[in-house]
């Protein structure tokens, strides 16, 4: 009987690493994890990477922030094939990329997808 306290810990630690598997965010994919390898696609995939911050502040304007499993950013958008397959969130992401790469700063870069996307 004295044996099965043995395990406790190892329990303990197999319950923290799943919760911690569960919990923790997604990486955003990687140009040799997509299925679609146009070039565009591995630029915006690339985009998020680059600029993850902006990517998160940013929103999503192809749908994908209302219902169920909501995105919460753009971001979310390049955490899964989801961008790889949409045109608004690749274009989205082109914007970003551009804009970060001339030096434009995060709060004008949200202004000009706002004004492009919610009208
Ligand atoms: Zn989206």
């Amino acid at each position: 009987m004295k044996k099965v306290y043995i395990y406790i810990p190892i329990v303990l630690v197999l319950v923290a690493f799943s919760l911690y598997n569960i919990t923790k965010p997604l990486p955003v994919l990687n140009a040799n994890q997509l299925h679609n390898k146009v070039p565009n696609v591995i630029l915006a995939y690339e985009y998020a990477n680059k600029y993850k911050k902006t990517f998160k502040k940013a929103n999503c304007y192809c749908g994908c922030m209302s219902g169920k499993k909501a995105h919460e950013s753009l971001l979310d958008c390049f955490k899964s094939t989801h961008g790889e397959n949409c045109s608004e969130c690749i274009e989205e992401a082109l914007i970003i990329g551009k804009e970060k790469d001339k030096g434009t700063s995060d709060e004008l870069i949200i202004k000009i997808l706002e004004t492009k996307y919610s009208s």
